[in-house]
């Protein structure tokens, strides 16, 4: 790039496009735009992105049309984010494309799928849904002639990464170091794990309360929400409990996003770094809430926990969608010429190279890129005899 005008404005610990590390292939520079904001447009151009419209978080995505999907998650984790970097004067476009593509690689049925997909592949390497996003962004994607993935740059991809095993981080090389020598990732990526929580903590109580999960009753268990329930209803005694749901909950992510902001610059003011290295080598994230805050949001993690995520209602889902994601693995495993074409020939593939190991992982793919709907149909095609098979 000859001149990087992207940078104008930036903390000097920001994510600087003058630093970047750059991409795995080379490739000419953006042109009108900055590498991050590429990084973005090439996610939201891409097929896994799509496919976030149709998996859902908690609830399934035929339960309802009104639910949080992936997609919308990780639009309203993206506006939070880039809220958050803005404010710091950090790199939003960064922060923006990390929030985006944080999900990628999730399977069909939010948590339960992924936890069954991990169970499946517990002797072939273990599923993990960030690294998966990763493997989304470098391999999985097939876009471009010159490269496999979308050739994001080292810094959304290390944002993407959030956890990792050991065991995958050693694979990794340079983007698994930090897990081996423990050690922060840039301020964006933290950004945009705390945008994370913010948005699911807070669209579960609106998602909860639609479902008939949770009652606002139950919801003033938890300080957070008593005390804007509090604040709304003195000022408007009358209101409807969707409008009061609603400025209830606006209340609080406002709240949260503003501790968020003010406990981080003080942390920043306090270490006073300056470079986005020095953040990396830090011995903890700068970016978190204050520690009243913080308790409060946990309080709600936790109600949400039991009132939510444990609902039996939500749990006869989970075990259907375990039982779903089980059953499709161990039939394509068992033969993979059940897959479509060009994923029985990655399987085969697989299994020259890795083995056992090679065919599981290749399955994985293919189930992981499943939205909720497919799976549903699929499954019904493999074990219904009622159904037709394709
Ligand atoms: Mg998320």
């Amino acid at each position: 790039m000859t001149e990087n005008r992207a940078d104008e404005g930036l903390m000097p610990y920001a994510s600087l496009e003058a630093n970047t590390r750059g991409r795995r292939y080379t490739e000419p520079g953006p042109g009108y735009r900055g590498e991050y904001e590429r990084d973005r447009d090439r996610i939201v151009h891409c097929t896994a992105f799509r496919r976030l419209v149709y998996k859902t978080q908690v609830f399934v995505n035929h339960e309802g049309d009104l639910y949080r999907t992936r997609l919308t998650h990780s639009l309203e984790v993206a506006q939070i984010g880039r809220s958050v970097s803005r404010r710091l004067r950090l790199n939003e476009p960064l922060a923006e494309a990390i929030c985006l593509a944080h999900d990628l690689g999730h399977t069909p049925f939010g948590h339960a799928g992924q936890e069954a997909l991990n169970g499946c592949m517990r002797d072939y390497g273990g599923f993990e849904h960030n690294f998966q996003s990763l493997r989304v962004v470098d391999e999985l994607e097939e876009r471009y002639a010159e490269f496999p993935g979308l050739n994001l740059t080292y810094e959304c991809r290390e944002g993407i990464l959030k956890h990792c095993s050991a065991r995958n981080a050693a694979l990794l090389g340079d983007l698994g170091q930090r897990f081996i020598e423990r050690k922060q990732p840039s301020l964006e990526a933290q950004i945009a794990n705390v945008a994370d929580e913010i948005a699911y903590n807070n669209h579960d109580v609106d998602d909860g309360l639609r479902a008939g999960l949770v009652t606002i009753d139950e919801l003033l268990t938890v300080p957070l929400c008593a005390r804007h329930h509090a604040v709304v209803i003195k000022k408007y005694p009358d209101i409807s409990e969707r409008r009061l749901t609603h400025e209830m909950i606006r209340r609080m992510i406002n709240e949260l996003v503003t501790d968020l902001i003010v406990s981080t610059q003080a942390r920043l003011d306090a270490a006073k770094p300056r470079t986005a290295d020095d953040i990396r080598e830090a011995s903890g994230p700068m970016v978190g809430f204050s520690d009243e805050r913080a308790a409060e949001h946990q309080a709600l993690k936790r109600f949400l926990m039991e009132h939510v995520y444990r609902h039996f209602r939500v749990l006869r889902m989970t075990r259907k969608a375990s039982r779903i994601v089980r059953d499709l693995f161990a039939a394509y495993f068992e033969d993979v010429r059940l897959l479509p074409d060009e994923h029985s020939k990655a399987a085969l593939a697989g299994a020259a190279r890795d083995g056992e190991s090679g065919k599981a992982r290749a399955v994985a793919d293919y189930i992981a890129g499943m939205t909720d709907r497919f799976a549903i149909v699929e499954h019904g095609r493999l074990f219904d005899p009622r159904l037709p098979v394709s």
